[in-house]
This record gives C-alpha cells, structure tokens and sequence, in this order.
C-alpha cells in the first residue's frame, strides 16, 4: 500500500487521539455504577435494611389487624352460644354447647397471644428504625455530595462520548477503505497505530524498516505498513532548525 502522506496523516492521527479517547469515555462510564455502589456502601446497606424492616411493620400490621377482626367476631359467637345456654333442655346439648364455647376461646386466646406477640414485634421495629433513620441521617450528606459529583461526571463523559461518535464518520470520509483497513487491524493490537521512522527504524517496535522500503518512502514521503509491527508508518523527518525555533 502507497497512500500519500500529506493527506492522511492528520485524518489518522485524529482517528486514534478520537479512537483513545472515545475508549477511555467508554470504560469511565462503565465504572460509574460501581464507584457510585462503592461510595453509597454503608448508606445504601442502611437504606436497604430500613426498607426491610418498614416491609416487616406493614406486613405485621396487616396481621394484627387481620387477627383483631376474628377475635371480635369468634367473641360474638361466645356471646351467642352462652346466652343459648339458658335455652337449653338436656343436659347432653348444655354440655356440648360449653365444650364449644371452651373451644372458641381457647381460638381465641391464641389469636390475642399472636396478637401480643406482633405488637412487641412492631415496636422493636420502630426502635430499631428510629435508629436506622439516625444513622442514615449522618451518612446521607456524605453519600450526596460523591452521588452528585459522581452523576455531573456522567453527564459530561455521556456528552462527550455523544460528540465523539458524531465526529468519527466525518473523519472515516477522509480515508480510503484499505488504510481503514489496515488501522482497523493495527489498533485491535496498539493504543496508537501510527508510528514514525527514524533512520530507517519504525519508533513502534523500534526494529529496522527494510532498506529498500525505507528508501521508497523517503522518496515518495508516503504512508506504509511497518512489517514487524504492522502499524501505519510514515517517515519523521530530521528535526530542522526551523522547527526547533518552534
Ligand atoms: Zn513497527
């Protein structure tokens, strides 16, 4: 491949300064998540565990309440039964009839034992939210500060990353599809994939370029193939005094 020097060089050099930058967006952006869980640790662990335990008041609640309902409705059904008691004729039906109520308030003992046994429950949990809701407290202004930092850090790598996906077609445009090709190849392998020469030396894998290919390009000043490293190669000239002035 013989492709003009002047013309591609600058495309390139932009193409893997956009190509570098575009990777280390990209695996900034990846990290994020991470580095905002990492920096939340403690707060986010407490947020978790108050929500645990503010599920486990609601459920237990719903279970009191459930419980108060029969209790009030098997107490009826004593009522009920004990004034029929006065009713009744044979000694066998007065019998059965207190074995029943014995039976529904024994049920009705250990729902109010249940009952108990969620109240205490409850006020654990509201003690020990209290608690959670303290130490969340103290930890929220910590976690806000890095969360905010951490999401302004975002918002600018997702903006520049957006520009950046938008400019590489236009540079795409300016280069021919076999030098595509070939930096393609050369920067699944290289963080940069254009390297100068030197006194016939490629600066990439500083090995020597063939002579006669070193001689081709000092002629035509054009952009090769390094053949040990694969990168694109173009001749660095001799620094000049002018340059220097620079
Ligand atoms: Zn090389």
């Amino acid at each position: 491949m013989s492709l003009d020097k002047k013309q591609y060089l600058e495309p390139l050099r932009e193409l893997s300064r956009l190509d570098n930058r575009l990777q280390q967006v990209r695996r900034e952006l990846a990290a994020i998540p991470e580095q905002m869980e990492a920096s939340g640790g403690d707060y986010l662990a407490l947020q978790s565990a108050l929500q645990g335990k503010e599920t486990r008041l609601g459920e237990a609640e719903k279970e009191k309440k459930k419980l108060e309902g029969e209790v009030k409705e098997l107490g009826e059904e004593v009522q009920t039964r004990e004034k029929r008691l006065y009713a009744i004729k044979t000694q066998k039906e007065y019998q059965a009839t207190l074995k029943e109520i014995a039976k529904i308030k024994q049920e009705n003992k250990q729902r109010e034992d249940r009952i108990l046994a969620l109240m205490e429950e409850a006020e654990n949990i509201s003690k020990e939210t209290t608690q959670l809701k303290s130490e969340i407290a103290d930890k929220e202004g910590g976690y806000r500060k890095i969360e905010g930092e951490l999401k302004t850090k975002e918002e600018a790598l997702t903006k520049e990353k957006t520009e950046l996906e938008g400019r590489r077609p236009q540079i795409l445009e300016a280069l021919p599809p076999a030098m595509l090709k070939q930096y393609d190849q050369a920067k699944q392998r290289f963080g940069n994939p254009i390297a100068g020469v030197k006194k016939g030396i490629c600066l990439g894998c500083n090995m020597n370029i063939p002579p006669q290919v070193y001689n081709e390009m000092l002629k035509h000043a054009d952009l090769r193939h390094c053949p040990n490293c694969h990168r694109l190669i173009y001749v660095e000239l001799e620094t000049t005094i002018q340059e220097n002035r620079i």
